[in-house]
């Protein structure tokens, strides 16, 4: 992309309304424009990095095994009628009458539809295990938007729904979900800790839900150091093999790990006092086991093996597709601007030309855009007309992780430098090795 021809709203001023880094930076970086309280839309940049995290998000889940579809932001209020959250849901459901005088709702979550859908369709314990998810746009009502895109109204999310047979068989989705969860964050190059979290007045211990740390965040957290330690790396993971995924959540979710919510003191003191941690932290995700709590009032049952009749346990997964943009920037800035893991980066390098017009270094540039896009990456090529000094700060607000730079005195002993925009370290090398370390950077 020239970026000449983009759409870069760029901002010079630090817009006031903005009380956190990441809702500072994607306003500043034209990312987001704000549309109403906690309504936003994605300008192009924003727009790309929402795609990369939304495809991550697919990908670790149907890895998992869980089966994409779509359900609509509209939902009738009689479905919600059925299960009682009609009434119980309280002024932060969104709620719309139609010209028949029929009541609708923009959704905040759909576990009434979702079990809906499975009584019409499903009948035998045949039809198990089933995982369905979508990432769809929801609406709460929030008290207090704010922080940007991290609470908003209007906002993205993942929510899976797992049917099961049994108990045993829903716990092993649940740990299917932990673990895919855990892959799906570590790849956006971020570190969330499951909690131990509340599950409200359903009771039982299977919820958990997972943080961020961030200074902004919104809930305080306890936990061992120890789990911040823990990485998935590039271990195999077979998620058929339901007693090698209860080992890894076992592994994440021994060490102590809570919010606010469900801290306990005297658990918390039996950690060795130098691996206790206070903190705050972002909610990207959360897990959860909540049986027949849907499947008896809606009547959502199977026929099982022995001929009888039973209610499908389920649970509900949400990761926050939207937050994530925003946490994501929490956990990766500096002064200058935003420093985008390389896996979720809108553009996988950029490309500065120090002297635009010039011929050679106008070739160059160009050579080297086609030789990253002949490779499947998108480079991001400032050829305005600029001084060096706004073109770096672009750059650097923007949080590319790699910057190729051509300048005519480089060019003349056939070299460009690469510049980290993490480490600030620059290297100069001849275009031909930048374009393979930046390949090689992103495997392609
Ligand atoms: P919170 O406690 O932050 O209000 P929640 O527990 O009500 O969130 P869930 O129902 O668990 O939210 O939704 C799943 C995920 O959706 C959350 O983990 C969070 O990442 C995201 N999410 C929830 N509310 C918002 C919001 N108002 N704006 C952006 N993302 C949100
Ligand atoms: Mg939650």
């Amino acid at each position: 992309m020239r970026l000449s021809r983009y759409f870069l709203p760029v901002l010079k001023e630090t817009p006031a309304e903005a009380q956190v880094a990441s809702h500072r930076l994607m306003l500043r970086a034209g990312m987001i424009k704000q549309a109403g309280a906690g309504i936003y839309s994605w300008l192009p940049l924003g727009y790309r990095l929402l795609r990369n995290i939304e495809r991550i998000v697919h990908e670790e889940q149907q890895r998992a095994g869980h089966i994409p579809m779509l359900m609509p932001t509209l939902q009738s209020a009689d479905l919600w009628r059925e299960s009682g959250r009609y009434d119980a849901y309280g002024p932060e459901m969104l709620r719309i009458r139609d010209r028949h005088e029929r009541d609708l709702l923009y959704g905040p979550t759909n576990e009434e539809m979702i079990t809906d859908i499975f009584r019409s369709h499903a009948s035998s314990y045949r039809d198990l295990p089933l995982t369905l998810y979508h990432i769809q746009w929801k609406f709460r009502d929030e008290v207090r938007p704010r922080f940007g895109v991290m609470r908003g109204r209007e906002f993205y999310m993942k929510d899976g729904y797992n049917f099961d047979l049994t108990y045993e068989d829903a716990m092993a989705a649940y740990d299917r979900h932990m673990v895919s969860y855990l892959r799906t964050y570590e790849r956006m190059g971020l570190k969330a800790i499951p909690m131990r979290a509340d599950s409200g007045p359903i009771g039982g211990d299977d919820t958990h839900e997972f943080l961020v740390l961030a200074e902004t965040g919104e809930s305080e957290v306890f936990y061992d150091a120890a789990i911040a330690d823990l990485r998935l790396g590039d271990r195999a993971i077979d998620y058929d093999d339901r007693a090698g995924l209860r080992a890894i959540r076992e592994e994440w979710t021994t060490p102590y790990a809570r919010t606010d919510e469900t801290h306990d003191e005297s658990l918390f003191a039996q950690i060795p006092e130098d691996r206790q941690r206070v903190s705050r932290g972002i909610e990207v995700g959360q897990i959860f086991y909540f049986g027949t709590k849907y499947s008896e009032p809606m009547g959502a049952t199977v026929s099982g093996p022995d001929g009888q009749v039973v209610p499908v346990h389920m649970g509900s997964h949400g990761i926050g597709v939207s937050r994530l943009a925003g946490a994501l920037i929490e956990a990766n800035h500096d002064e200058a601007g935003i420093i985008w893991p390389e896996g979720v980066t809108p553009f996988h390098c950029g490309i500065v030309n120090l002297r635009q017009g010039d011929g050679d270094c106008d070739a160059a540039c160009t050579r080297i855009e086609a030789a990253l896009a002949a490779k499947g990456l998108d480079p991001l090529y400032d050829d305005r007309d600029e001084r060096a000094g706004a073109k770096f700060a672009t750059m650097d607000l923007i949080g590319l992780p790699w910057r190729i730079t051509v300048g005519p005195r480089g060019l003349k002993s056939g070299k460009v430098e690469l510049t980290s925009r993490r480490t600030g370290e620059s290297e100069e090398m001849s275009p031909e090795a930048a374009i393979d370390r930046v390949g090689a950077i992103y495997g392609a």
